[in-house]
């Protein structure tokens, strides 16, 4: 049974070409087995969260992060009788759009095409991705996903202004997201919080001692364990307490959020659009704990010496590659070199290499860079 206020498939705006139902789907589940099925989707394995395959097989990388995101979102989706299949589709697409090489790469892309007037966005990328890039059907290009689906890529984890933005005027740019889309920012918080501290820990850049001096939550239920299980190994306890946190904050974004709701009367779908802000939310004191796992991780890992010499490649190969094609457009493959000749060379070059994997751009830039003299190197 859905709540009053999610969002309901037979109301959907519905697809740019129209198509007839599909007999054991329904449209939202249509469009999530389209995003599982994409190529960009695939990519997304040898696409960097925070550590590059050099640390361990066994770390995250954007890939199994999205599967982390699209459980955790399916959980608390589900507790608050949202739509699960909407919300599903748009935590396994939240992040289709990342660049190469994590959050480098995608600060090396921006700075790269700021200088064209122009600038990078990896929402507005993966609307691109979905609407345009994706090449599967004969009768159209793109996935032609549902409008609802469409509308939660580029809304869920932040606010388009109409003035600036014009060609996203579809998207009901004064509304707020349905709440299936406000959650995917939380749940990508969720996930990765947590997930970081993890491979953090395992990868030795992050003791037990300092996580349990820096992240009060994670002490807490660091004691509750080192009681219940004193005997247990450290990697044990360690992760017992960090499915405490991920516990608590999963759970905490349920009920803060249903508290919410009562609180301001939202009833329906419509309520929920209108409201002046976004109610999906964790309670003070869990976004305060939020807050400190966050900083946290930038204080000790995200900034860690160790991770430094990897976002200096990141950024060196992004903008070297970028300048490469710039300044040699016949370079490019015969696709990218026609694209460009129809619209903005830097655009078409940008969002080419926004789609690559962490092995093929280097692959790339060792071709394309290595021993050749690039005038803005
Ligand atoms: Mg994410």
């Amino acid at each position: 049974m859905l709540a009053a206020y999610a969002v309901q498939v037979e109301q959907s705006r519905g697809r740019r070409f129209p198509e007839p139902s599909h007999p054991y789907r329904n449209d939202f589940q249509r469009d999530r087995d389209r995003i599982i099925h994409a190529r960009a989707f695939r990519r997304l394995e040898d696409k960097t969260q925070v550590f590059t395959r050099r640390y361990s097989d066994h770390f995250r990388n954007r890939l199994t992060h999205t599967i982390e995101v699209a459980q955790i979102t399916r959980t608390v989706a589900s507790a608050l009788g949202l739509n699960v299949d909407l919300a599903e589709a748009l935590a396994l697409v939240h992040d289709l759009g990342h660049p190469p090489f994590g959050h480098a790469g995608e600060k090396a892309l921006d700075a790269a095409v700021r200088p064209h007037g122009l600038s990078f966005d990896h929402n507005l990328h993966a609307l691109r991705i979905v609407e345009d890039f994706e090449q599967r059907y004969a009768a159209f290009r793109g996935l032609n996903l549902t409008f609802e689906v469409r509308e939660g890529i580029i809304k869920h984890s932040r606010d388009y202004d109409a003035a600036e933005h014009p060609e996203l005027a579809e998207y009901l740019l004064d509304q707020r997201p349905p709440l299936e889309a406000q959650l995917i920012d939380l749940t990508d918080e969720i996930g990765y919080n947590t997930a970081d501290l993890d491979d953090g820990y395992e990868a030795h850049l992050l003791t037990l001692e300092q996580v349990r001096a820096g992240v009060p939550i994670f002490e807490r239920f660091f004691r509750e364990v080192a009681q219940t299980y004193p005997k247990a190994p450290d990697k044990l306890q360690f992760n017992e307490a960090l499915k405490g946190v991920f516990n608590r904050l999963a759970g905490d974004l349920i009920t803060n959020t249903q508290v919410v709701l009562k609180q301001f009367g939202i009833e329906t779908l419509s309520d929920i659009r209108l409201y002046k802000e976004r109610l999906a939310a964790f309670s003070p004191e869990a976004e305060a704990d939020r807050k400190q796992i966050k900083s946290f991780l930038y204080e000790n890992l995200y900034y860690s010496p160790s991770l430094a010499g990897e976002k200096d490649d990141a950024e060196r190969i992004v903008t070297a590659l970028f300048n490469c094609w710039m300044e040699n457009p016949s370079a490019l493959p015969h696709y990218y070199q026609e694209k460009a000749a129809q619209g903005s060379l830097p655009r078409v070059v940008c969002d080419y290499i926004a789609g690559m994997t962490d092995h093929f751009i280097i692959e790339q830039y060792e071709k394309h860079c290595v021993g050749k003299k690039s005038s803005q190197e």
